[in-house]
């Protein structure tokens, strides 16, 4: 996914601003049917429910009618999108969309004369009932678009994202496995030993950006400088997000180009397991209010590391349950909670091995990649990890 900057007329801003508006009153609809149901009743409608009301809705109004069927399906699709998160705790349950806020709107089923360059810095887009509307030809467009997403953001800028989905990188055949882990103290830990960080905020950058949090928060609502203050914000957090972005396509790439698989930590249980890890003690100012923005950059990056892998590596990803990865010795097979002496440090209570606390737990993440990998083959499973009882409950769990 790469975010272009997109210059429609005035004419066509308003159009694009009634897709938004679409989108957003069939997004509220599902909120709004999903906010009557209690646990016992009858479940609410889910995607396929919803598109016949969507039908019948468009018949009942004109309005509707006008619009994009794509652009209001694709509204009921992230929605069906944000519940599923919302169960699989990822994310928090979905809610009413205002106006201004989060504005955009997702056309699929692109073609490829869809997107074309224009000159050296302008290219166009033809977006359903608006026509070709310019953008700013910054980088690259992959040939392989699928769908994009325009969006409006706060300061009132429109962009384009395309989102091709990245041609499958062969595997090496070297039999390799590598384990990921989403440390604590580093960003992600590789079995090879090799810790890496996703790149965010530099320091300077995090206490601007409080300082902006702090302001927004003391600014009167409406006024001009909470304007301000809010595009400042914008702008620091499309920065975060376009380095993290950029770390992914990378290490993604590396990794299915180096490895035949990829274990890693199965993000549906990894909140839950993450919180008996205990909590980091740092001194300092500004100290928690910036592991809250590390903490959020992490949960991000991560989510799109995964979902990049199996686009990348399809077939080759194992998704291990990380109860008990973070406890368990690489080199004896011990699970003692005291084996993780702190954030950063293993210490085997039963064979005295000691590693960095992540790459540890990243190689208890390989091994059982690897074992899964084997059987799932039909191989000689004594080929993976052996006489492990904390195995059998990690591979259960
Ligand atoms: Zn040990």
């Amino acid at each position: 996914m790469s975010r272009y900057r997109l210059s429609p007329t005035p004419v066509q801003e308003a159009a694009l601003a009634e897709h938004c508006g679409h989108a957003r009153f069939v997004w509220n609809l599902a909120v709004e049917q999903h906010s009557y149901w209690k646990p016992g009743r009858k479940s609410a409608p889910g995607f396929a429910e919803q598109c016949r009301q969507l039908t019948e809705a468009r018949l009942e109004f004109e309005w509707l009618r006008n619009g994009s069927i794509i652009v209001q399906q694709q509204a009921l699709k992230d929605f069906a999108q944000a519940m599923a998160n919302f169960f699989g705790t990822t994310h928090r349950k979905p809610t009413w969309r205002k106006r201004g806020r989060g504005d955009g709107f997702r056309i699929v089923a692109v073609k490829p004369g869809d997107v074309r360059r224009l000159s050296r810095h302008v290219g166009e887009v033809r977006v359903p009932k608006v026509g070709w509307v310019r953008f700013r030809w910054s980088r690259a467009v992959s040939g392989d678009v699928k769908s994009y997403r325009i969006t409006r953001d706060a300061a009132g800028r429109w962009h384009v994202a395309f989102a091709a989905v990245p041609e499958s990188i062969p595997a090496p055949g070297t039999g390799e496995v590598v384990g990921v882990d989403r440390g604590v103290t580093v960003s992600a830990a590789l079995s090879t030993g090799g810790v890496e960080t996703v790149p965010g905020l530099r320091e300077g950058e995090k206490d601007r950006l409080l300082r902006l949090l702090r302001k927004l928060a003391r600014a009167q609502r409406g006024s001009n400088r909470r304007g301000r203050v809010k595009a400042a914000v914008a702008r620091l957090k499309a920065r975060e997000s376009d380095r993290r972005k950029d770390w992914v396509e990378k290490t993604s790439t590396r990794l299915a180009r180096a490895f035949d698989v990829i274990g890693v930590e199965d993000l549906k249980i990894l909140d839950m397991a993450r919180s008996a890890r205990g909590t980091l003690e740092m001194p300092g100012t500004n100290v928690r209010q910036k592991a809250g923005l590390n903490r959020g950059v992490l949960a991000a990056g991560w989510g799109r590391l995964v979902t990049r892998l199996e686009q990348k590596a399809p077939g080759r990803v194992v998704k291990v349950s990380p109860r008990f990865t973070s406890q368990i010795c690489n080199a004896c097979g011990n699970r003692a909670p005291e084996n993780r002496e702190s954030q950063a440090v293993f210490r085997c209570r039963a064979c005295g091995h000691q590693a960095n606390a992540d790459v540890n737990a990243a190689r208890n993440i390989r091994d059982i990649a690897a074992g899964r990998a084997v059987n799932a083959r039909g191989g000689d499973p004594v080929a993976g990890p052996v006489n492990r009882e904390p195995q059998l409950v990690l591979l259960s769990g």
